[in-house]
């Protein structure tokens, strides 16, 4: 099959790497991949480790190595099947998911699961296990994925799936990069008749009308929600609850343009401050006029309003962004929620991309992976060295009480002892790790033990 993908995205990645977050910095070799052999071949004599890489979306340390050899996967790019009657696609792993969308979406197929950007890997996007805005009806990135190979730094080549290596394919999905270099994958796609979204977008004020809402459309595809973290009082936890569908109506399914903005310098550490963050909040949710708002809408802006400007990770400056997301069991998921969210208030540090989403119960195949049926927030905060790392520690603490769990994929900052406590299977796990793969994010949750 011809390639139809471009390579500007393998262009992209260039030395030094960086996670989405811009923290930590780390300095470390840039090993291409260009061909599924190149892994071993190519490591034969490292020292300090090695870490597959995808396009650095994670906004911590699971994609960087201090030191040590990152093995960049995005030249590996290629499209190898597509069955048009099952969905099942096959591509090596540095695809990132806007190839997989230019291909499929005018064929009539769709991503099963999306996150909030479509500059992801497909290696990147099953290592992480990632989840989207249809959690609840679809479950994570990897229920869709029908097998993978894995190859190990000893050279050998294993086929995964659900039969076939079931535990090394379970340890694989949210594997963290450190079961092998995925080399391939099968996804299933969803089969789609146009490129719009019927849309609806309803204002709600605090926690349980949010839960009203998301009781209410469990049967809709898409449902996520917009929350201002920065309110205190009447309009403590008010947001906008946002839920979509793909339209059935048969429409043009022509290929999305190419975005043309790119954040084009860094900002002042000042510009995002409490006050900017609050007046943005503010505007945000009255940009919603009315309660309800019914619209037809293109995918793009549905799934990846971010993705509309390049490198918007810049605005928050040189010292970067820490993110923070929790998922908190069912059981306490509302107290947790509401005291997560007075503590964020309290603290007068900006996020203004808050996001709230309620899990649904689909099991996830990962052995380490992130979702559980429960309520996940996701914040944004401008790295402040005195007043960030405090507030996160707070925050995890709390979320361990909660009996919940932070996303290693965000992550930057929680402690060795949260992780282990987050993660009790986490040592079963280490079982399958390669031997010559780590990540900072490793090292830094498993010191001491
Ligand atoms: C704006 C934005 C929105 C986001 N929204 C969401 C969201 O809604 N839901 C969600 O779950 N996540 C979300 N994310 C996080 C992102 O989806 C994940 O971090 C994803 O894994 C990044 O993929 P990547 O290709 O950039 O991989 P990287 O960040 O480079 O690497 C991620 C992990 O994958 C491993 N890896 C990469 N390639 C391979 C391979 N070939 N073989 C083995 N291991 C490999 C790496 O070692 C690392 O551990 C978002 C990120 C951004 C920037």
């Amino acid at each position: 099959m011809p390639d139809p993908t471009a390579t500007e995205e393998a262009s992209q990645v260039q030395a030094p790497f960086e996670s989405w977050g811009r923290y930590p910095t780390y300095g470390a070799k840039l090993l291409p991949l260009h061909w599924q052999s190149d892994f071993p071949a190519l490591t034969a004599d490292l020292h300090n480790g090695a870490l597959p890489v995808g396009m650095g979306r994670s906004y911590g340390d699971v994609c960087l190595l201090k030191d040590g050899n990152l093995l960049v996967t995005t030249a590996m790019n290629r499209l190898i099947n597509f069955d048009a009657e099952t969905g099942l696609l096959t591509a090596e792993a540095g695809v990132t998911l806007a190839q997989i969308l230019d291909f499929a979406v005018p064929r009539g197929f769709f991503l099963p699961v999306s996150p909030g950007t479509k500059y992801v890997t497909l290696g990147g996007a099953i290592a992480n296990d990632i989840h989207g805005k249809n959690h609840h009806t679809a479950g994570t990135f990897g229920c869709h994925i029908a097998q993978l190979e894995l190859v190990r730094s000893d050279g050998s080549h294993m086929i995964c799936s659900p039969t076939e290596n079931p535990e090394f394919y379970s340890a694989t999905i949210g594997g963290l990069g450190l079961t092998g270099v995925i080399t391939w994958a099968t996804l299933r796609l969803k089969p789609i008749v146009s490129r719009k979204i019927d849309y609806e977008g309803i204002q709600f004020h605090g926690i349980d009308e949010f839960l009203d809402l998301t009781n209410q459309a469990h049967d809709v595809e898409y449902t996520v929600s917009w929350v201002d973290v920065t309110s205190t009082g009447r309009n403590f936890a008010r947001g906008v609850f946002m839920q979509g569908d793909h339209s059935t109506k048969k429409d043009d399914l022509k290929p999305s343009p190419k975005p043309k903005l790119v954040f084009p310098f860094e900002a002042p550490g000042f510009a995002l401050n409490a006050l900017s963050v609050s007046l943005f909040n503010t505007a945000f949710f009255h940009k919603q006029i009315h309660k309800r708002v019914v619209a037809v809408q293109d995918y793009e802006p549905f799934f990846y309003p971010l993705d509309k400007v390049l490198r918007w990770n810049r605005m928050y400056g040189k010292r970067g962004l820490l993110q923070f997301q929790y998922v908190i069991p069912w059981e306490h998921a509302k107290e947790g929620t509401i005291a997560i969210l007075h503590e964020v208030a309290k603290s007068g540090l900006a996020s203004f991309l808050a996001v709230l989403k309620a899990f649904g119960d689909a099991p996830s195949p990962g052995m380490m992976s992130f979702p559980k049926p429960g309520i996940t927030l996701a914040l944004d905060f401008p790295i402040k060295p005195d007043k960030s790392f405090p507030l996160f520690q707070r925050l995890a603490d709390m979320t361990l009480e909660f009996g919940g769990r932070l996303y290693p994929a965000k992550d930057a900052a929680m402690t060795a002892p949260q992780f282990q406590a987050f993660y009790p299977q986490w040592q079963h796990f280490a079982q399958y790790r390669d031997p010559l793969l780590t990540s900072s994010f490793w090292e830094r949750v498993t010191q001491n033990s």
